[in-house]
């Protein structure tokens, strides 16, 4: 608590004494999925949480710019004016887009400033709540039985639910049972699950864990190689591993980002922000809460987020190849 304070104290004096930044105007938070899903609630929080460690010397606004799987809204910001007011909150998709976009409008170890990485977010497999199975095995042979009649939802090509369906579909051999269906964001996805216009989803426990424990969509599975054995809801759950896919294992990241050319000055008292923020005891107890667990490793630091983004890329690629889909 002391250290914290000492940092909060340390933070504000590097506000204090910059004069241009960031003034009076907003810094802008880019989340590029729909407003109300998992992305938006990382994002909310840890905005509420900068303004906070910034000794509230800051105005935070959150913009959806959704659409195609995040490259929107991360093309925006790519091409926003680098001052540092315009930042983009991603996740896994900065990574999973240059593996499934043949042309992609901007370079994403490139084009961006690295600021640091916020947290890691498991994924669980949901479905509607008409659905007859109550359990992963029985939800297995019921995809099976009704082979071509399903739908599944995702967020845009490129998005963490059409990364994850990918995989999942490849994994248990079900490529042409279901038809894919594109949302903005898994927000409106979850809006058709819950009314039972969709059949299923894989999205981030940031957005699934109130629904299910609010009974308006069924889980069947969560996508980390461990149980959740820490989480009150999700330790019920079994791991795809644990369901016989052998090596399954898929957890969604954050991370924040600037424009390249965006003074080094301003980098730095964003990067200290950010920092004190996931050290933010209701910050942690939040993401917690829903699964999500906050980085507290080096990749805080910009120089090892943008190497785990370059060695997720590396990863990545291959397997959405193996899963054999791509956009133009
Ligand atoms: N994170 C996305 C959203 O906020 C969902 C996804 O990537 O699947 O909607």
């Amino acid at each position: 608590m002391k250290r914290l304070l000492v940092l909060a104290v340390a933070v504000t004096a590097l506000f204090a004494n910059a004069q241009t930044f960031p003034g009076s105007k907003p810094i802008t938070f880019v989340v590029p999925f729909a407003a109300g899903g998992p992305t938006d609630r990382v994002a909310r929080d840890l905005a509420e949480a900068m303004r906070k460690s910034m000794g509230g010397g800051a105005n935070f606004v959150v913009e959806n710019v959704n659409g195609a799987g995040g490259t929107i809204g991360a093309n925006k910001v790519a091409k926003a004016l680098p001052d540092g007011h315009t930042l983009l909150l991603h996740h896994i998709g900065m990574a999973a887009a240059p593996g499934l976009y043949r042309k992609l409008p901007y370079k994403p170890l490139e084009d961006f400033e690295f600021l640091g990485m916020i947290n890691e977010v498991p994924m669980t497999i949901i479905g509607k709540p008409q659905l007859p199975a109550n359990n992963y095995r029985d939800f297995e042979n019921y995809i099976r039985a009704n082979s071509g009649k399903l739908n599944i939802a995702h967020a845009g090509l490129g998005s963490a639910s059409h990364l994850c369906g990918l995989m999942w579909q490849s994994a248990i051999n079900a490529k042409e049972a279901m038809t894919t269906i594109p949302f903005g964001g898994t927000a409106p996805a979850m809006n058709a699950l819950v009314g039972g216009q969709v059949d299923m989803m894989c999205d981030q426990t940031t957005n699934t864990t109130g629904q299910i424990e609010a009974g308006r969509v069924k889980a069947f599975a969560v996508t980390t190689a461990k149980p959740l054995s820490g989480n009150k809801l999700l330790k019920d759950y079994p791991t795809l591993q644990e369901m016989g896919l052998k090596g399954f294992e898929l957890t969604i990241w954050h991370g924040l980002y600037a424009p390249k050319g965006t003074p080094p000055a301003a980098l730095a008292q964003i990067n200290a922000a950010l920092k004190l923020a996931l050290k933010d005891p209701d910050f942690i107890r939040k993401q917690e809460g829903l699964g999500a667990v906050v980085v507290a490793d080096k990749r805080v630091e910009p120089a090892a987020h943008k190497a785990f983004v370059a060695a997720e890329i590396a990863k990545i690629k291959p397997v959405i190849e193996a899963a054999g889909k791509f956009a133009d």
